[in-house]
């Protein structure tokens, strides 16, 4: 796996690891830049029985081609587990097309199913079958309400549940993607697209004289649909007094980078002029400097 993917990622499959006593291989990957498929080329051997990776990076948005990392790694015999939570509901990802055996993502970045949201995950048809849910819940037995005395799942995706889903979550999820469904993915991406651009220009112009740097990969189509910028080393500080102070609410994330989102559905162009305007000013006045060092709970 990427050294650098989304902490529960690499923290799951290092849990798995230790209790099979399998190992463990981390790429190193460019933090801006995103995996280098030269280092994955590399790593890939007959020992190795699964890649996981971030079709998109969550710390620069960088974008993996997924077709060519499925076939690097089917070459060795190996499957892939994608985590498309970053490019679901931003970036068209045809997994069938792609050649994509695995994948699962949460609904509630640019699917806009909020906090807490329900998770989902994809299996290729002919594979359902034959793998297993490793938690053995009621939700994927056969005859569930027969209460049988032993665990024996469903043949089909079902076997992949494991109890009583969230109820209002899934409610607050259909009118959630009935909006990307409406709007379509190629007219998203395409929005996200012009917002990149945009994005990068302005912060060309404002922010780059001001010490941040460009910290996702460019033109926009080599990412997803977020914006990554660093400062360093005040990326924290002016985090929470551009939240405070100017109501732009970005994230930051270690060790030196402010996450814009730029969602297609929601953000407008004049969205993205006036954040980027009230950072420079932001920086600009300086009072940022008086926020705290040490991170929150929450960034
Ligand atoms: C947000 C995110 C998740 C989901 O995280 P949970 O809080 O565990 O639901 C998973 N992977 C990536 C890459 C993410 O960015």
């Amino acid at each position: 796996m990427d050294a650098e993917d989304f902490p529960t990622n690499r923290y799951i499959v290092q849990g798995l690891a230790e209790q099979r006593g399998l190992r463990l291989v981390r790429l190193p990957s460019e933090l801006d830049g995103g995996l280098d498929l030269d280092a994955l080329r590399s790593a890939l051997n007959g020992d190795v029985v699964l890649v996981v990776l971030s079709l998109v990076s969550y710390r620069s948005g960088a974008l993996l081609d997924m077709a060519q990392v499925n076939d690097l790694a089917h070459a060795v015999g190996a499957r892939v587990v994608w985590d498309v939570s970053h490019a679901a509901g931003a970036v068209p990802v045809d997994l069938a097309g792609a050649g994509a055996e695995l994948a699962v993502g949460c609904t509630y970045k640019y699917l806009n199913g909020g906090p807490g949201s329900p998770a989902f995950l994809y299996v290729r048809r002919d594979l359902q079958s034959r793998l297993r849910q490793p938690v053995w819940g009621w939700y994927g037995q056969r005859g569930q309400f027969e209460m049988g005395p032993d665990y024996d799942p469903v043949p089909g995706i079902e076997r992949f549940l494991v109890s009583t889903p969230p109820l209002v979550s899934l409610a607050a999820i259909d009118p959630a993607l009935a909006l990307v469904e409406e709007a379509g993915l190629a007219r998203i991406r395409a929005k996200g697209l012009r917002l990149g651009r945009l994005a990068d220009d302005l912060a060309d112009a404002w922010l780059t004289p001001l010490g941040f740097r460009p910290a996702s990969p460019r033109p926009p189509e080599r990412r997803g649909s977020g914006s990554h910028l660093s400062c360093t080393p005040d990326a924290w500080r002016i985090c929470q007094a551009l939240a405070a102070d100017a109501k732009v609410v970005c994230d930051y994330r270690v060790p030196d980078r402010l996450r814009i989102g730029l969602s297609p559905l929601v953000t407008r162009f004049t969205d993205v002029w006036d954040a980027l305007a009230r950072m420079r000013d932001v920086v600009a006045e300086g009072a940022y400097a008086s926020r705290p060092a040490g991170l929150a709970r929450v960034t």
